[in-house]
């Protein structure tokens, strides 16, 4: 599997090229929502995964092959299977790959935000979206299944210290799921995001892709409306909506079945998506069923739409 992957149409970053520095569903959470699917064992101890000159690498070729091809990419963005800041290395690679003259972000989940060694490998980077799906330990434990290692107040307490050092693009996201008795959660998330130094954007998402289980998928519409009268009320135009459709070119290189693995490993793929990787790769239909067939590529249902997903044979490709 390619450690770099797109660029991908992203709903924040524009032409994003993902950096997968994580193997498959390393994960300090289980989240209900989670699109790679459910996880198997929880870890919070950073470690080494992939040796840093790998994965500078694979995104430098990355970016020369895209850059070559007329496209642009507005955001090198780690976001990988699991969560990145498990890697102890996040740092130097974010510097290593800020050398290539684009702006480097990072999807975290947060949970680590109380390791002050990940809050100084964050600060390298551009643009930080950090999680914050719950203040309350109730709807934390429901949501986000964290392992139990972890303590919510202590989280909390270093996205603040995070902020309170950080000068880059600073924005949360909250996921909203279905079937969960959130009370005012939305009017005490909002609050404790009005406390974040720099706070640029307040996201408000809902899963828009298969979640690892089947009950989390967008809550009832009146919810998302009041989490975002809710967060306007308190954080103002800040608070924004997330959950429109993506736009955009994926990225291709010649080889499709590659690109759609690669995608589909962090990203499930709507048909349309599939169907413009083929396009642009100059690849058929028979392409994908091939894949079907071999395991590489699984086909779901969601919200009524089809998705495909990194299938049983695509992991270690
Ligand atoms: S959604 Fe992100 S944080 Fe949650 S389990 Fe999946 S990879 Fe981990």
């Amino acid at each position: 599997m390619e450690i770099a992957f797109g660029p991908i149409p992203s709903r924040r970053l524009g032409a994003s090229l993902g950096v997968n520095n994580i193997p498959p569903k390393h994960c300090t959470y289980n989240c209900t929502y989670c699109q790679v699917g459910r996880g198997t064992s929880l870890e919070i101890t950073r470690r080494s995964f992939y040796p840093p000159d790998m994965i500078f690498e694979s995104v430098r070729r990355r970016l020369e092959l895209v850059e070559s091809r007329g496209e642009k990419v507005d955001h090198i963005t780690f976001v990988p299977d699991g969560e990145p800041t498990l890697d102890i290395n996040l740092g130097r690679e974010i510097e290593m790959i800020r050398s290539l003259g684009v702006s480097v972000a990072v999807i975290t989940n947060s949970s680590l935000l109380w390791d002050s060694s990940v809050r100084d490998d964050l600060s390298a980077a551009d643009y930080v979206s950090f999680k914050v799906d719950a203040v309350t330990e109730r709807i934390w434990r429901i949501v986000d299944r964290p392992s139990h290692e972890l303590s919510l107040g202590s989280i909390l307490e270093g996205a603040s210290k995070f902020a309170d050092g950080f000068n880059g693009h600073l924005a949360s996201e909250t996921m909203l799921v279905a079937r969960v008795e959130y009370g005012d959660e939305a009017g005490n998330i909002a609050s404790f995001l009005s406390r974040i130094r720099g706070l640029r954007d307040a996201y408000i998402a809902v899963p828009t892709r298969p979640p690892a289980e089947p009950w989390a998928g967008p809550p009832d519409r009146g919810v998302v409306v009041y989490f975002l009268t809710r967060f306007r009320e308190i954080l103002g135009a800040r608070a924004q909506p997330l959950d429109f459709p993506e736009h955009g070119q994926f990225g291709h290189t010649g080889d499709a079945r590659s690109d759609i693995v690669s995608a589909a490993l962090v990203h499930p793929l709507s048909e349309g998506a599939v169907a413009q990787i083929l396009k642009d790769d100059g690849a058929g239909e028979d392409v994908l069923h091939a894949m079907l067939e071999s395991g590489e590529l699984d086909e779901v249902e969601f919200s009524g739409r089809k998705y495909y997903v990194a299938g049983r044979n695509s992991r270690g490709r």
